[in-house]
């Protein structure tokens, strides 16, 4: 009846089971003579003990009703092993992308090839000449390694490389135009992702943004009528991410030049993806190359290391020598050096880049777009066929045509054919199997559409094939098998 003594009632029922869950000490007991936990650090376990215990005892106090049973060391004991082998797994780790995005910012946009890695291996291994000039014996510059051949492959008279392209904008900016004026067109005040937006750029950098022109449509003379003595710099942004369509007009970069010429204002391109071989003959859109914004006579481009490159993060700065070297000289450069892995990775992709065909097929970013659609399909079917059979009872296995993207900002509208594998499960819901196959040891990271789970081959390598298979299994059956 009184409400307070039924309040009671329930809490001398909470603390007989709360006395029930075992001790810590009780549970380290049973679980040191498993072998399996031999070799796990012993604050593991215990840290995984008292997680599950406080769950339990959580629950508990939460009202939820539990077996007695379920609370004995011997119940506890594959719940506690299963915890820390999940705890021993490295939270940083391989997944396996099967989005069809090629530059994907979330699953670590471009990959390296081995060979790129053999040499980063090295160089993290052992001592290297990171900073030491080998022909004189005293100090050199970590950029030499690089500079050479950057200069080489695009014409550029100098060339410097930070840690992404967002510092090279920054870095850039602080250089040429701290407490000046900078002259951006309205239709390129972009934002890329997460938190980098042009404006805020500009305003860290202490730059003054001047915006001309329209959003949609920009012309020669905004520009002009905007330059005044205190105008240091004339910025063209590379709308990579979105497309004005319909009614637009831009200043093309080689006028853009021109203008600044006659002034004798500086013009500086942030290019975002900056690709170094015409992807036009794999079906994209034609996007201006390095080599070409570089030939138009810009004096500063600026691109990022991980995007259509396909190497390490990296921000890459080319352009004209005397502003390069004021750029090298600014202190801030220190605060957004390069390691000496970025440096390893790097020069290796850029090697491969001094020619074009060894580029494509050995580069993966360029060599994933540049995947003749046949190879993915055939991909597909092998994946369909190996688990089809083991698999027929649990879900509906079949491919259909898809399209995969570029990615990372680059080429947003732009669509490659391409094959998936398509998974409809009988059991469970497709948003349940698409989280278990995303939890497994190795995640397999894929996308649904209208209620079935594609698998994107195109962005899967074909020793990656049977990997999936055998996830695809796990998820489905529960079995490591
Ligand atoms: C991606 C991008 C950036 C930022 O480059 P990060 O290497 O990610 O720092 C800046 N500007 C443009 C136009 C971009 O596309």
């Amino acid at each position: 009846m009184k409400p307070i003594d039924s309040k009671k009632e329930i809490r001398k029922v909470d603390q007989g089971v709360l006395r029930s869950i075992p001790g810590v000490d009780e549970c380290l007991q049973a679980l040191f003579s498993l072998p399996d936990l031999e070799n796990v650090p012993i604050v593991v376990v215990k840290n995984c003990v008292r997680d599950i215990l406080a769950e339990m005892r959580e629950r508990v106090l939460g009202g939820e009703e539990i077996p007695p049973d379920s609370l004995q060391v011997s119940s506890l004991q594959p719940i506690i092993c299963e915890r820390i082998h999940k705890e021993q797994q490295p939270k940083f780790r391989r997944v396996i992308n099967c989005t069809g995005v090629i530059i994907h910012t979330n699953l670590g946009r471009s990959i390296l090839p081995k060979s790129a890695m053999d040499k980063l291996y090295e160089a993290g291994s052992r001592y290297s000449n990171l900073e030491f000039d080998l022909e004189t014996g005293k100090r050199g510059s970590r950029y030499s390694h690089v500079e050479k051949l950057l200069c080489q492959l695009t014409g550029a008279e100098a060339a410097l490389v930070v840690n992404n392209n967002a510092a090279a904008v920054l870095i850039v900016l602080e250089t040429l135009a701290k407490n000046r004026e900078v002259i951006v067109s309205r239709g390129q005040l972009v934002e890329i992702g997460g938190s980098f937006r042009i404006p805020d750029v500009m305003s860290r950098s202490g730059a003054t943004l001047v915006e001309v022109g329209a959003t949609n449509r920009t012309h020669p003379g905004d520009y002009e009528n905007a330059m005044t003595e205190d105008t240091a710099l004339l910025l063209k942004v590379h709308c990579s991410n979105f497309r004005i369509i319909g009614f637009t007009h831009e200043v093309d970069l080689p006028s853009l030049v021109e203008i600044g010429r006659l002034k004798g204002i500086p013009v500086m391109e942030d290019l975002g993806s900056g690709c170094f071989v015409d992807l036009s003959q794999f079906g994209l859109e034609k996007e201006p190359t390095v080599q070409e914004v570089v030939v138009s006579g810009v004096d500063v481009v600026t691109f990022s290391g991980d995007k259509l490159l396909g190497g390490p993060q990296a921000g890459i700065i080319l352009g004209k020598k005397v502003i390069i070297d004021r750029i090298k000289k600014n202190p801030v450069n220190r605060a957004m050096r390069i390691d000496k892995f970025t440096l390893s990775g790097l020069e290796s992709i850029l090697r491969l880049y001094l020619d074009e065909k060894t580029a494509l097929q050995q580069i993966p970013t360029l060599e994933m777009i540049a995947t003749p659609f046949e190879v993915v399909k055939r991909r597909a079917r092998r994946l369909a066929k190996r688990v089809r059979k083991e698999l027929s009872a649990l879900c509906r296995i079949s491919t259909c045509e898809t399209v995969s993207r570029v990615g990372g900002g680059a080429m947003p509208e732009q669509n490659l054919p391409s094959m998936a594998v398509v998974l409809e499960p009988v059991g469970m819901t497709v948003n349940h199997l698409e989280q278990t196959l995303r939890q497994l040891e190795l995640p397999v990271i894929g996308r649904v559409e209208e209620d079935r789970l594609l698998l994107d081959m195109r962005t899967v390598a074909d020793d990656e094939v049977i990997l999936v298979a055998g996830c695809l299994i796990q998820a489905l059956t529960g079995s490591t098998g």
